[in-house]
């Protein structure tokens, strides 16, 4: 099969890092007998500084044309001034938005060889946890109406959040079908005690239950949600919750893990075009020295073969290719906690998974 990826490489260690899950994917490609034609695109701050805006148009026309995306990171502290609809991470809602991507799929596991980097006890995190957090992505308080108005106490600044049915419901189905795939459990988060978009949002994920009678489904007050994670991780199969709620929880989720750079996400429409990026920053303080753990990304990248272009073995064979790496001991620097092993770089590591394969 031949598929086109654009690359948005982005900002600080993203040139990096994507070109480590490139390595990975033309030496899958080479084993399969694919072909992935790639198309690098500007975005955020080195889109500022070569085109003077983040998301320039080429770059939203160059992904809509490709097959699926692959996103490195935004941003740095030479563009942290610019104002609101400047800023290099403006470019990421704008991204989603224009390629209609209203899911996020962030799949929060403990590899059992990473055990102790989980800041969590022995006896909380047991052999492990593998949760996939749903999280909606173009809707709710960060797309609502906002601005500044007069108030009882003067000048004050508002943000809105709105979901429609149709909004909950499609991610809904999303959250059910994917927890049909894994172990079948569902836990929608709201805050269905306080606000209305959750009373409407809890009343929809009850009548699509109705539709999965496999699924095993409950929910959970957002407050409760953010303890019961760090309380026990292992109770949750799928996750499935708002825009700002699943913001907050899936940074949650990827902190008890023991590291943001070993965590994949895909942002999901209703077409098989996907974008896939690893959930953490830039990381504008380790930039360019090889010190980037390149996982997250090359996992994003067995994440896009899976669900944009239906190579499921594929994905097999890169995500395998991580677990003996792992396994054998090699450690970026992150990841290194109380193992021993002596820290490899992002070009070593690259090397490692393309060993494995
Ligand atoms: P960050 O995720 O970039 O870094 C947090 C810490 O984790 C740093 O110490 C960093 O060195 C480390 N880290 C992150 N990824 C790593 C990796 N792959 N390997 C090893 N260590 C890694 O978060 P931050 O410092 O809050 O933000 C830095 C910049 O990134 C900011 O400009 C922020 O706006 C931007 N940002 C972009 C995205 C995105 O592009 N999706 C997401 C979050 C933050």
């Amino acid at each position: 099969m031949e598929y086109n990826i654009a690359l948005l490489k982005g900002d600080g260690i993203g040139p990096e890092i994507v070109d480590s899950a490139v390595a990975v994917l033309e030496k899958t490609a080479e084993k399969f007998g694919h072909k992935f034609n790639f198309t690098p695109y500007l975005i955020g701050g080195c889109a500022i500084d070569a085109a003077g805006e983040p998301l320039p148009k080429e770059t939203v026309d160059g992904c809509l044309a490709s097959d699926s995306v692959l996103l490195g990171a935004v941003g740095g502290p030479k563009w942290d001034d610019m104002p609101g609809d400047k800023r290099p991470e403006k470019a990421l809602l704008g991204i989603r938005s224009a390629l209609g991507l209203f899911t996020n799929l962030r799949p929060a596991k403990l590899y059992p060889a990473l055990r102790s980097a989980s800041p969590l006890k022995d006896e909380i995190v047991g052999e492990g946890f593998d949760i996939m957090i749903v999280r909606e992505l173009t809707g709710g308080i960060y797309f609502g109406e906002r601005g500044y108005r007069q108030g009882k106490f003067g000048e004050e600044a508002f943000d809105t959040e709105a979901y429609s049915i149709t909004e909950i419901k499609r991610i809904g189905r999303v959250a059910f079908e994917t927890a049909m795939k894994r172990n079948k459990r569902v836990v929608s988060i709201d805050k269905a005690n306080v606000l209305e978009t959750s009373r409407l949002w809890r009343k929809i994920m009850h009548e699509l239950a109705k539709e999965y009678p496999d699924v095993q489904y409950s929910d959970m007050l957002v407050d409760n949600a953010a303890m019961q994670l760090v309380r026990d991780p292992r109770q949750f199969d799928v996750i499935v919750t708002s825009n700002m709620f699943g913001d907050i929880l899936s940074d949650e989720a990827s902190q008890i893990t023991g590291s943001i750079g070993m965590l994949a996400s895909a942002s999901l429409g209703d077409t098989t075009r996907g974008m896939y990026e690893p959930i953490h920053g830039s990381a504008p303080d380790i930039a360019g020295q090889d010190k980037a753990n390149p996982i997250a990304t090359v996992l994003s990248a067995a994440m896009m073969l899976r669900y944009s272009f239906g190579l499921a073995d594929e994905a097999d064979a890169i995500e395998n290719a991580v677990d003996r790496v792992l396994e054998k001991g090699f450690r970026t620097a992150d990841i290194v906690g109380d193992s021993g092993a002596a820290a490899i770089g992002c070009a070593a590591m690259t090397e490692k998974i393309l060993g494995e394969l």
